[in-house]
């Protein structure tokens, strides 16, 4: 006989950390997949200051490794492995990964969600020599260069400021004039003295031999930069998904507060959900609403 986990978890993130530790510490026998390491976007973060509880932050790796720990203590199991795909339909759910294949009674959705590309020639062939989506990992190759930030959101002036204490100037490029992001980003981002802010403009080309070189503005401007970090969000890990969730325009996984999606037994929880804020404390809130919904159907279901 195969064995029938009553959860299944994809993701080793925030949500799926405590969505793993809330299903093992009510008694259920929960396997969380996760393809590298804890944390998900989290453990990219250099310091998480706004999760509660933490006096003076806590880098996003660490706490990724707390939350996997804190899960397994009550015998949370995390199988390594990649999610190739997925049967959600009927009372037992097949989940093939890269290792072996899994069967459980309900699925828990925290696959997270990946940077947004701009979209430009030449972006994927220049990743890691001059493009980059992530200035808390790759930031410090750009000690005393020259970098542009695009994006107008919190992650693009958070990324910004942080180049610009590496950095000897930072360009920050946003295709309107006004910000999405919060006003304490706003704020310090006045007072930064190596930041200048491009507004209503976008990149148009690459100019790069080896590596970047510089970069062209739609407006025909060229700048010479050493590097280009693109932080315009993030898309959701859902195409595995597609056909058997219900997915909105922006291709997240529509569920509610419940976390419910529209099948029975299948929750999504954090950044790959409809939702107004993500944040590491919305996404915990998910991981414990999800066990909370998914032990109501199992009590049904037996
Ligand atoms: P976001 O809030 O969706 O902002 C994306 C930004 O990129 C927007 O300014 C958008 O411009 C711009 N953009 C989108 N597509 C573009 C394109 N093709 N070309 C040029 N610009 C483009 O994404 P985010 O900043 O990654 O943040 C994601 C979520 O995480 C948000 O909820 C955010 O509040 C949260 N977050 C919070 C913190 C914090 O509280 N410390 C830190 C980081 C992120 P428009 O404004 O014109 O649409």
């Amino acid at each position: 006989m195969e064995h029938i986990h009553d959860m299944i978890v994809i993701g080793g993130g925030p949500a799926g950390y405590t969505a793993a530790l809330y299903a093992a510490r009510a008694g259920l026998d929960v396997a969380l997949i996760e393809k590298m390491s804890a944390g998900g976007q989290m453990a990219v973060t250099d310091t998480i200051d706004n999760y509660s509880g933490f006096d003076e932050g806590i880098p996003g790796y660490e706490l990724g490794m707390k939350m996997q720990a804190g899960a397994e203590r009550f015998g949370a199991v995390t199988k390594y492995g990649e999610v190739v795909s997925a049967e959600l339909e009927g009372k037992v759910k097949n989940i093939k990964t890269s290792s072996g294949e899994l069967h459980s009674r309900t699925v828990v959705i925290a696959t997270g969600a990946n940077p947004r590309e701009l979209g430009i020639d030449r972006e994927e062939e220049y990743v890691g020599r001059g493009v980059h989506y992530c200035a808390h990992c790759d930031g410090r190759f750009y000690r005393n260069k020259v970098v542009a930030v695009v994006g107008g959101g919190n992650s693009a002036l958070e990324d910004a400021l942080y180049l610009a204490r590496l950095a000897k100037k930072v360009y920050l490029i946003h295709r309107r004039d006004s910000f999405r992001a919060s006003k304490i980003y706003v704020d310090a981002l006045g007072k930064s003295t190596n930041i200048e802010f491009l507004a209503n403009s976008s990149v148009s080309e690459l100019i790069a031999d080896e590596r970047v070189t510089g970069i062209r503005l739609a407006d025909g401007r060229e700048l010479e930069v050493n590097g280009l970090f693109v932080s315009i969000g993030r898309k959701p890990a859902s195409e595995l998904f597609r056909g058997q969730l219900e997915l909105d325009a922006g291709g997240y996984i529509v569920a509610d507060e419940s976390t419910r999606t529209n099948i029975a037994g299948v929750y999504a929880i954090g950044d790959v959900r409809t939702k107004p804020l993500r944040q590491v404390v919305t996404a915990v809130g998910d991981g414990a609403v999800a066990v909370h919904f998914a032990e109501e159907y199992l009590a049904q279901c037996d």
